[in-house]
């Protein structure tokens, strides 16, 4: 059994200054992709999966096997349910296995985001589950409009730690979901002024697309727990293409589709300095 504590397995990363990978997996291609990297690179890794996978597998059946691999390796696997949204998918999936939860209620207004985070803390805590929750939003579909990205408030980043005590906090720096639309554009002064007023470990989401070089920077500002989805999904694509063109076969297609999500794996374990550290 390798699933260890979310919690842990960010402090060690936040101590050592590197981070660790959340890759978002829905089907047996990309989960033995990302482990095939994991074995190669003897890195942690955090297998994650939101309930909008449901429809194309199922949570229920989709868990086992995520376990079965988590059980059989020697190195750190973390199983996190991705933007939960209510407390009922959370307890879900908690029935399914997962040992790690993100309740997003980040849309809320403050008290709200507060009150539905402790909801899930509150069920989440005995059964030494750990919850990722996020203040500010992170909008969706790249960005090609500011005007309504809600940046994290650092002002309210340690009120909103303490009151819901959440062992996780998503930040909003100018990261989104998707393809970006143009360059990202860090905003490390709110990265910076968060991380000082909090010590829990940070967590950036919708790295896919964020250039090298701000990746290494916020991982050295405290950034620990980064979320791949997008890069893994264009890359298979990528793959497809490449076969589809070519007249390759299924199981060529498939065979080369577990390589790309691999290799790309690879590249982001090594780009967040997490190889070697299992
Ligand atoms: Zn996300």
């Amino acid at each position: 059994m390798a699933l260890v504590s979310m919690r842990e397995m960010l402090e060690k990363a936040d101590a050592e200054g590197y981070g660790v990978g959340n890759f978002d997996v829905f089907n047996l291609e990309l989960l033995k992709g990302v482990m095939e990297a994991q074995q190669a690179l003897r890195a942690p890794v955090i297998l994650a999966y939101g309930p909008p996978f449901e429809a194309f597998s199922p949570m229920r059946h989709f868990a086992k096997l995520m376990r079965s691999y988590a059980e059989e390796t020697d190195l750190p696997v973390v199983i996190h349910l991705d933007h939960a949204n209510t407390f009922e998918q959370v307890k879900l999936a908690v029935e399914a296995g997962f040992n790690s939860v993100m309740i997003d209620a980040s849309a809320l207004p403050f008290e709200e985001n507060i009150q539905k985070t402790r909801e899930v803390v509150a069920f989440c805590r005995p059964l030494g589950i750990p919850v990722e929750a996020e203040l500010g939003h992170v909008g969706d579909e790249g960005m090609s409009d500011l005007s309504n990205y809600g940046f994290t408030d650092p002002s309210l980043a340690a009120e909103y730690v303490k009151r819901t005590e959440i062992d996780a906090l998503a930040v909003a720096i100018g990261n989104a979901h998707g393809v970006y639309q143009r360059k990202p554009e860090i905003r490390y002064e709110v990265l910076d002024a968060v991380r000082k007023a909090v010590s829990v470990p940070l967590v950036l989401h919708g790295a896919s697309g964020i250039p090298d070089q701000d990746i290494r920077r916020c991982t050295e500002s405290g950034i620990t727990k980064i979320n791949i989805h997008t890069e893994l999904l264009l890359s298979a694509v990528e793959s497809f293409t490449r076969d589809i063109k070519a007249g390759a076969n299924y199981y060529t297609i498939f065979e080369n589709h577990v390589k790309a999500v691999r290799d790309r794996t690879e590249e982001k374990i090594r780009l967040f300095g997490s190889q070697g550290k299992a």
